[in-house]
């Protein structure tokens, strides 16, 4: 195959790319409520005649190709709870509401694979499903809704691919990473209640602060003295609310947090050792703990051979020049569940303009990709599926 052509095909759609992506963007949804931007990926598969199906409400299915083989695109569709701040004249139009992680580039780098795609359908070796998947930013992840509607049957694909863009690199470089990329993320809630009483009569009550504030300290133990060190782990409390005035003990403490992790055995160990500890400091002062976990993604673990695989592509596509390893980041992403099912390789792709040492990161209310690199995602996509599908299976 020659990718070169791939490239400038993916060249010559780009100003269509462009306008899909600032369509999106100006029209963000927010996860599971992705009802016009569903729409807006059905009207364009409908044009190229690509056929599709829907699942999770908002999710769209889409098949290239014919033949026993299958590999998996995936695009994730959802905006966040954010107030854009860009000063674009195609922000949002929906206020308080962001594409800031860049799903709507994704989402259109994924149509621009499927218009190329289209055309090489005759040439395709199996079928190249899309997965057009909404909810990623919400737990429980659109994700793990699509795989129980059976999205990894029917076909099975063999392998699954998918990119996110990059604040931290430069357009167009690619960087890949075998293994763990990115952590479990649970969402941790505590509510620790007391007694409350006036705080000149501390014999009265039982302090909840008190005991917040040594439990937060001693939760760090479990991070430091009971997870072994060469396996990455974080734990944060980020919240803790109680009390109003200063002479009153209150009744409650309530503290919020999360834990992330690159091991899913650890990662329950771990919250089984918070439950515990929790419990049973509360319990040492007559308090109790009520302590709930709502778990999130699991670690995303990249399969190597997959990874081998689409760097070797982009290193064919690019030059070996812009293609780098990426550091594993202890960010949660819902792609993990489908790394639990099948191979997959999920890349980042540099967004940030060549003349700017910084751009505000993902989830910032200023963050503005650059729209360079969008014809080169639609290229690396397609042509990671083409190749997957003409060479013999690597699994
Ligand atoms: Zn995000
Ligand atoms: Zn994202």
């Amino acid at each position: 195959m020659n990718q070169t052509s791939i490239l400038s095909q993916a060249e010559s759609i780009s100003g269509e790319i462009i306008a899909n992506r600032r369509h999106l963007h100006r029209n963000p949804e927010l996860s599971f409520v992705e009802f016009n931007t569903s729409v807006f990926i059905q009207n364009a598969l409908r044009e190229i005649d690509i056929p599709f199906t829907i699942m999770g409400t908002t999710g769209v299915i889409a098949l290239i190709g014919a033949g026993e083989r299958c590999v998996a695109l995936r695009a994730d569709i959802d905006a966040l709870p954010i107030d854009e701040e860009t000063g674009l004249d195609f922000a949002s139009t929906n206020p308080g509401v962001m594409h800031a992680c860049g799903h709507d580039a994704h989402t259109a780098m994924l149509l621009g694979a499927a218009k190329i795609l289209k055309t090489r359908e005759a040439e395709l070796g199996g079928v190249v499903k899309l997965i057009f998947q909404p909810g990623e930013e919400k737990v429980p992840g659109g994700a793990s809704i699509l795989i129980k509607e059976g999205v990894l049957s029917n076909p099975i694909p063999e392998a699954i691919f998918g990119q996110h863009v990059y604040p931290d690199t430069p357009v167009g470089e690619i960087s890949f990473v075998s293994g763990p990329m990115m952590a479990s993320a649970d969402e941790l809630y505590w509510t620790i209640t007391g007694k409350g009483c006036h705080a000149a009569q501390p014999h009265q009550g039982i302090d909840p602060i008190m005991i917040a504030a040594e439990m937060i300290v001693h939760l760090q133990s479990i991070v430091t003295k009971m997870r072994n060190p060469l396996k990455p782990g974080v734990l944060a409390i980020t919240s803790i609310h109680a009390g109003s005035v200063t002479n009153i003990v209150p009744d409650v403490v309530e503290l919020k947090g999360t834990l992330r992790s690159f091991d899913n055995e650890w990662r329950h160990e771990a919250l089984a050792h918070i439950k515990h500890h929790s419990e049973s400091l509360a319990a040492m002062y007559g308090a109790v703990c009520e302590f709930k976990p709502l778990l999130g993604y699991p670690p995303l673990i990249n399969n190597a051979t997959a990874v081998e695989f689409a760097r070797k592509t982009a290193e064919t596509i690019f030059g070996a020049e812009v293609v780098s390893d990426f550091e594993p980041k202890m960010w949660g992403e819902d792609f993990a569940f489908y790394a639990q099912k099948i191979p997959a390789c999920f890349w980042v792709m540099g967004v940030r303009p060549r003349d700017l040492s910084y751009l505000p990161g993902l989830h910032n209310a200023k963050f503005t990709p650059d729209e360079e690199s969008f014809a080169k995602g639609s290229a690396l996509l397609a042509s990671v599926a083409i190749d997957w599908l003409s060479n013999p299976k690597p699994l």
